[in-house]
């Protein structure tokens, strides 16, 4: 059977990370490409790229890897995305396509796009699906199966580049949503930034214990502990900088959160079984709704996944989701 013909001539990857990486196999395996070409900040993670055959041509410098490609994909942390942007600007040729990877949208949306001239495409981006690992050899071709890329444009965006971009992204297996980015911005708060602040909370709470409970900390941690360390994991630069930018919506969804944590205290204080119960009640029920919706499996999680499983594709009981 024939492949459809590609729908990009020179896709460029600025950044080959886990999602970098990811995009680019998953967009050679689709062959929604005819070239790819990739940069990243390091001499050490180019050699890389190179070594793992991600990209046809793997370059020194933003600006030549932007440079004819008639789409641009950002695949850096958050806050450099205007420097990029500043980096490529002049060099990016009429009627391209740029778009990110960038887990908060109104700060890309605001650093990146006074740097772009008239005549480009500027359609952030955000694929809401990746695991608590980074690099080059952390992506895999299967990561955006399943799982929804959402789209911010700009008001005056072109159509038929958002529908080109849709279509790219539908390619590599995701659902795409449109939205403004803003609201993009209060969603993630609490469906991803939130839970990994309190992650990042816990894990360094159990980490101040007394040497003898950290420990068993560590030793019993199956119980809920061990999914808190996996998202507590995650890269240190790329969430500092989604609090750094998302501060606003971050602090909106945290206040409401410490309220609801009052409430609970007071229930265990006063012993008010009915209230816990009831409340734990609601949140099961949400739990059911997101595997009904098919965004997990209803396995239950026994524990670690066997070290002679598969790394690529993961099975989707193991396919963790750490930003998103
Ligand atoms: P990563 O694995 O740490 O990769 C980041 C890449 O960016 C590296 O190749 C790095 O190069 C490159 N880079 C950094 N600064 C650069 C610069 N100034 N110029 C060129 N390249 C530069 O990160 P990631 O997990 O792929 O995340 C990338 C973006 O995706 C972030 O904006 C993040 O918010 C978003 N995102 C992440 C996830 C997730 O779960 N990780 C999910 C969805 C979206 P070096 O290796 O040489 O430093």
């Amino acid at each position: 059977m024939t492949k459809p013909a590609p729908l990009f001539n020179r896709l460029a990857l600025i950044g080959v990370g886990l999602i970098g990486s990811s995009i680019a196999r998953a967009a050679r395996a689709k062959g929604v490409v005819r070239e790819i070409v990739a940069t990243a900040q390091s001499a050490a993670t180019r050699r890389r790229v190179a070594e793992l055959g991600l990209a046809d041509q793997v370059v020194e410098g933003n600006a030549a890897a932007a440079a004819g490609a008639d789409l641009v994909i950002v695949c850096v942390p958050v806050g450099v995305c205007g420097a990029v942007a500043a980096e490529i600007g002049p060099y990016l040729m009429p009627g391209a396509i740029v778009s990110d990877v960038g887990s908060v949208k109104g700060a890309v949306l605001r650093d990146m796009g006074p740097h772009l001239p008239a005549g480009v495409h500027f359609i952030p981006a955000h694929p809401v699906a990746g695991t608590e690992n980074s690099g080059p050899d952390a992506g895999f071709a299967a990561l955006f199966v399943g799982r929804w890329c959402i789209l911010t444009p700009p008001a005056d965006a072109d159509p038929a580049a958002v529908d080109k971009l849709t279509a790219f992204w539908s390619a590599l297996g995701a659902n795409v949503e449109t939205m403004p980015a803003a609201h993009h911005d209060l969603v993630l708060a609490i469906t991803s930034h939130l839970p990994h602040l309190i992650a990042y909370t816990i894990v360094g709470t159990a980490d101040e214990l007394a040497e003898v409970t950290r420990s068993e900390v560590l030793k019993f941690s199956a119980g809920g502990f061990r999914d808190f360390t996996r998202i507590a994991a995650s890269d240190p630069t790329m969430w500092r900088d989604v609090f750094l930018t998302n501060k606003e919506a971050v602090l909106e969804m945290l206040g409401s959160f410490n309220e609801d944590l009052s409430q609970l205290t007071r229930a265990i204080r006063r012993g008010d079984g009915e209230a816990l119960f009831n409340h734990f009640t609601r949140t099961r029920a949400i739990r059911r709704g997101i595997v009904q919706i098919g965004q997990d499996s209803a396995v239950p999680d026994f524990g670690r996944p066997h070290p002679d499983l598969p790394v690529e594709p993961l099975p989707r009981p193991y396919a963790v989701s750490s930003d998103d």
